[in-house]
């Protein structure tokens, strides 16, 4: 075997929530990967940075103010994001940073789309109606052409929660693939009896955020349960937020990218991650698609069933 086939593949995924997120979190990453010698997939969010709005509505949520306190949220994310669509203006986020979002391709990343308003697709979608599900995947993709000057490739939904309209809308944009779900692997999800021909690469390691306070101790324990996970399992796909391993916890994620290289994983876009499941040859399993919990995040989110 050649050192580069021993290499294991960490499919390495970067969600953009916030403004703030954006303007400092993605070039603390680039300049991060940089260094570590990595890429990976960066899915920016378009649209206006609603995020006070969520935050001020899961204060009232049981047990909220404890896992905030633990987890000390105003510090990840910033006062100005907690007021963000409340007591102030909702900002932009890759519409007001264009320069920020080229600069992650300029340096070989690839990108995708997030969303266009990430709070109202996350808190709204099962109340939304078809036309304005399809106006925030369509707002969100013209952005993007706006600023890169051609078609996103990939969209990732925001906190992992999408539907079948979602999934058949995206398959009308023809893309390579998406990321919309939580899983173990990357399979073509069903809908409506057939398979669709977008297929999904998913999370299928827990997120930072949902460890602390709650699974780990801290990020330290939190990183060193991933590089086990991520030396076991066939096709692991990390996902980082630029507001947390791009802020407060960017040290956590150097060392983190260290002893993964030392223990032969290489983190890669899920592009690549993709081409090298589907050059084993082996089709792609195709699963219908659910919604289950996960650890340490609030309600639901998309997975395809297994069973
Ligand atoms: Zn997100």
């Amino acid at each position: 075997m050649t050192a580069t086939a021993a290499m294991r593949l960490l499919g390495l995924r970067i969600d953009v929530d916030t403004h703030e997120g954006m303007k400092r979190g993605v070039p603390a990453l680039l300049d991060l990967f940089h260094e570590a010698g990595v890429k990976g997939t960066f899915y920016l969010s378009m649209g206006p940075d609603n995020a006070g709005k969520a935050i001020f509505n899961v204060l009232r949520r049981p047990g909220f103010l404890g896992k905030m306190r633990r987890t000390g949220a105003a510090r990840v994310y910033g006062l100005r994001t907690v007021l963000s669509g409340t007591l102030l203006p909702a900002r932009m986020i890759a519409l007001a940073l264009p320069d920020v979002a080229r600069r992650v391709t300029a340096e070989g990343h690839e990108a995708g789309v997030h969303a266009w308003d990430h709070r109202r697709w996350q808190d709204k979608l099962p109340r939304l109606s078809p036309n304005q599900v399809a106006a925030q995947l369509g707002r969100a993709r013209q952005a993007f052409i706006d600023i890169f000057g051609q078609p996103p490739r990939t969209f990732a939904a925001p906190a992992w929660f999408g539907d079948e309209r979602s999934l058949q809308i995206e398959e009308w944009y023809a893309l390579g693939y998406a990321s919309d779900c939580r899983g173990v692997e990357p399979f073509l999800p069903v809908v409506g009896g057939k398979a669709l021909a977008t297929p999904q690469v998913p999370t299928t390691l827990p997120t930072l955020d949902e460890a602390l306070g709650d699974t780990h101790a801290d990020a330290r324990a939190f990183y060193d349960s991933i590089l086990d996970a991520a030396s076991s399992a066939a096709w692991p796909v990390l996902t980082v937020h630029a507001e947390i391993e791009g802020g407060p916890y960017a040290d956590d994620l150097r060392r983190f990218l260290r002893e993964a290289a030392a223990r032969g994983i290489r983190p890669a876009p899920l592009g690549e991650v993709l081409a090298a499941r589907r050059a084993t040859g082996v089709p792609l399993p195709r699963y219908r698609m659910g919604y289950g919990p996960v650890p340490g995040r609030h309600g639901t989110v998309f997975m395809p069933q297994r069973s």
